[in-house]
């Protein structure tokens, strides 16, 4: 499940970017200005931001850099949508603040392959590179995972939650949404196959006092949160 977080102050405009999105199975939310986004992203960061540049209040441009400046939205992928009407020089040094812009008017086609570049571009998993979290180490590549440089043994599926999840640090998933994830859309499981699941996987990880980064979120689902490293020391 991939969401989209559409900041846009114009109506028509929005619903545009809704039924484009929506007709692609991404799930769309919506603000009408910068300053609802950056609560909204604060509660639970999208796969990718569209960012009007002209918002009311604060502009869709000092949105973008103020995401770029926070650790925890840093590398959040961001379209800028922009008005013909701006100046090429503005939109020259773009780039160093969101991943692609899009001017208006654009075909619902342009903006499907854009999005769907940037995600590409952006998509954590579909990148070889090893993640971390502290100590512990994923390697997508060979598919391995160790702990300061001791094995864990992870069945295929514990693998691929925990990939899923240390890829988006501190967002909260349903048991629905993880078991998409997990065994696809088609697969008939039922919801508390995933808490097995975590429970398999958390007990791979306390064997090397990890555990507590994955984290039961009461009432919602499941979160990878690399701070809590409680029972980790590190080597100096
Ligand atoms: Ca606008």
């Amino acid at each position: 499940m991939t969401t989209i977080l559409i900041v846009e102050d114009e109506p028509a405009i929005v619903e545009l970017l809704r039924v484009t999105l929506e007709a692609e199975r991404y799930t769309v939310h919506e603000a009408g200005s910068a300053e609802t986004a950056r609560q909204m992203i604060e509660e639970a960061p999208p796969d990718l931001l569209l960012l009007d540049w002209m918002l009311p209040g604060q502009s869709g441009l000092a949105l973008a850099k103020c995401l770029r400046q926070q650790a925890r939205t840093k590398t959040l992928p961001i379209i800028m949508v922009t008005a013909r009407a701006e100046e090429a020089d503005k939109v020259a040094g773009l780039e160093t603040w969101v991943d692609d812009y899009i001017t208006k008017p654009f075909s619902p086609r342009e903006l499907k392959a854009r999005v769907k570049a940037v995600l590409r571009r952006r998509a954590p998993e579909d990148s070889d590179a090893p993640l971390q979290a502290g100590l512990l180490v994923l390697d997508p590549a060979s598919h391995r995972v160790h702990c300061d440089g001791k094995p864990l043994t992870l069945g295929p599926l514990e693998f691929r939650l925990l990939h899923f999840l240390m890829a988006r640090p501190d967002r909260v998933f349903t048991r629905t949404q993880l078991l998409d994830t997990v065994w696809g859309d088609e697969a008939d499981i039922e919801e508390r196959t995933v808490d097995v699941l975590v429970r398999r996987l958390r007990q791979a990880l306390e064997a090397h006092r990890l555990d507590a980064m994955l984290e039961t979120v009461r009432g919602t689902g499941y979160r990878w949160n690399p701070e809590k490293r409680d029972g980790v020391t590190a080597t100096p």
